[in-house]
């Protein structure tokens, strides 16, 4: 197994009856992408799709990708396309679920957003909402996961 030291939520950043067969056509037409953008995909519903085995790698923020495990949920921009949180209690709760099992596989593993791989600008420690590079996954994962243990 590698060396898992982040545990990373997105968002699909598409409309939320996305499926995924459209979602992968993306990566490797739209993008020309060799590798899946996450290892697992969660539906409206809360279906999980288990896209890559966890111990490879898969395609969710540059330069970090050997050592995380990456989860989404279809969604996170409204009827206009800008970013939302709108995940369904369902969604919610498989996250939840993946989170809890990989969190006692990688204890050390640091839960967290998208967006908290942003470069600290002024250095405050603190990664602000001017700084982020993407809206992704448009909640604050690092807080709502911190009581994961
Ligand atoms: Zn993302």
């Amino acid at each position: 197994m590698r060396n898992v030291n982040y545990l990373v939520v997105h968002c699909s950043a598409g409309p939320q009856n996305q499926k995924v067969p459209a979602i992968e056509q993306y990566w490797k037409k739209s993008l020309g992408w060799s590798k899946k953008g996450y290892h697992v995909i969660v539906e409206a519903d809360g279906t999980a799709h288990e896209l890559v085995p966890i111990d490879q790698i898969s395609n969710g923020v540059a330069g970090f990708n050997s050592q995380i495990i990456n989860i989404a949920y279809i969604g996170g921009v409204d009827k206009k396309g800008k970013p939302v949180d709108n995940r369904t209690p369902e969604q919610k709760a498989t996250i939840l679920r993946y989170l809890k099992k990989w969190k006692k596989m990688f204890p050390k593993a640091i839960i967290q957003g998208h967006r908290d791989f942003s470069p600290d600008k002024n250095k405050n420690g603190i990664i602000e909402y001017f700084e982020w590079i993407k809206y992704c996954p448009c909640f604050d994962a690092k807080k709502e996961y911190a009581n994961i243990i």
